[in-house]
């Protein structure tokens, strides 16, 4: 034994240390990012929030390549909800299971996949153009249920290599899931508190909260608003005919005949009975009159199914009115919108009338009725 032969074994050791301590400290800073996103997760309170989350953070804090959120939507409640958030990067939302079973088959366990396994479904799981070389797949599952799935990508082809434990992404895949789905009910309680639950337009309480918001903005800011006031053409003769089933429809169908006419930043409420309110923020009279008239001419032009199958015809009469310069109160507009109604319904009803040249402010004090 030569004297340079301890000292090369002491080498040897100190090195498989150093690599020993790397590792454990390479381990609890991924347990610490583990740890902050969990306490991130239970913390959030809106669904953008989670989803940023999940999507944006995540990625830049466990240096990862692409990251992609898929959940189940077969209501639309998401669809409905999403466009108005501000998210960085949307999920993709399914209507039903078929693309999660493409991914989990009957094994609904944290997927890693990579060059030897599986790498033909990173395409499916990834956008295209991402270039990702390994990923892990978590699905997200509550009370035995498949909701959605959670992809982590990597260009680097050894990141997730499909023999590593899965321990930590099985525990955020549950993290996560809980989150969303405490998020959803949330989100639907949310929901139910502001839409009317027959037509889907929101509620009376809704509206009377937005159009102050509206109002303000709009004299703040100098664009012009515009308030429709649509009314069912008499609607009691189509309850006393075809009974009030058929009625509740005919309301259904018109409310989203309405929707389907809005831009994203507009407002329609359920006013009354078979009264509908819309405001058309940064919408002039020309703009208005033609929403007013598209609207009612698809309410003229449509059969409405009933519940027995059969259907029923209807109109409806629409007052417009434009935000007065100078206008002090919303009630101004409410109220010139009310009475442009009710020539509509004088004049002989299914036709739109605007309040002359915007509003007759002399005409104007107190709210519609
Ligand atoms: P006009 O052309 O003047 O508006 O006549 P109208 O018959 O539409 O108006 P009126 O105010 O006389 O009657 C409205 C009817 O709408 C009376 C009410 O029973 C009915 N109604 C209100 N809410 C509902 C509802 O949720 N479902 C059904 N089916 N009917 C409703
Ligand atoms: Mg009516
Ligand atoms: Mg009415």
């Amino acid at each position: 034994m030569t004297s340079a032969e301890p000292h090369h074994q002491v080498q040897q050791l100190r090195r498989q240390l150093q690599s020993l301590i790397e590792a454990a400290q390479a381990n609890e800073r991924k347990l610490d990012r583990f740890d902050a996103l969990e306490r991130q997760l239970i913390a959030v309170s809106s669904m953008e929030e989670l989803v940023n989350l999940l999507l944006v953070d995540c990625r830049a804090d466990f240096g990862l390549d692409a990251a992609e959120l898929w959940l189940i939507d077969p209501e639309d409640e998401l669809r409905r909800a999403l466009p108005s958030l501000p998210m960085v990067k949307a999920p993709r939302l399914l209507d039903g299971h078929g693309p999660l079973k493409a991914l989990y088959g009957a094994v609904r366990a944290t997927r890693l996949i990579g060059p030897g396994a599986d790498a033909e479904l990173l395409p499916t799981a990834f956008e295209p153009g991402t270039a990702i070389r390994s990923a892990a797949l978590l699905p997200l599952i509550r009370q035995g249920l498949l909701i959605g799935s959670l992809h982590l990508g990597s260009r680097d082809p050894e990141r997730y290599d499909a023999g590593s434990g899965t321990k930590f992404l099985d525990r955020l895949a549950a993290i996560a899931a809980i989150a969303i789905e405490s998020m959803l009910n949330r989100e639907r309680l949310r929901r139910a508190g502001m839409t009317d639950g027959l037509t889907g337009v929101h509620n009376r309480r809704y509206f009377d909260h937005r159009s102050l918001i509206e109002f303000s903005q709009a004299v703040r800011h100098r664009y012009p608003l515009a308030c429709l006031f649509l009314d069912i053409d008499h609607f009691k003769a189509i309850n006393d005919g075809h009974g009030h089933p058929a009625g509740d429809e005919v309301l259904r169908q018109v409310g989203g005949l309405i929707l389907r006419s809005l831009r994203t930043g507009d407002l329609a409420a359920r006013y009354g009975g078979e009264e509908f309110v819309v405001l058309l923020p940064r919408t002039d009279l020309t703009g208005a009159r033609e929403v007013a008239e598209r609207i009612r001419q698809m309410v003229q032009e449509a059969p409405f199914i009933t519940p027995d199958g059969g259907t029923v015809s209807a109109t409806l009469s629409a007052g417009l009115a434009m935000l007065p310069p100078g206008a002090t109160s919303f009630a101004e507009l409410l109220g010139a919108a009310d009475r442009a109604l009710y020539e509509a319904k004088r004049s002989g009803r299914n036709r739109t009338v605007a309040a002359d040249g915007g509003v007759d402010l002399s005409a104007t004090t107190g709210a519609a009725s």
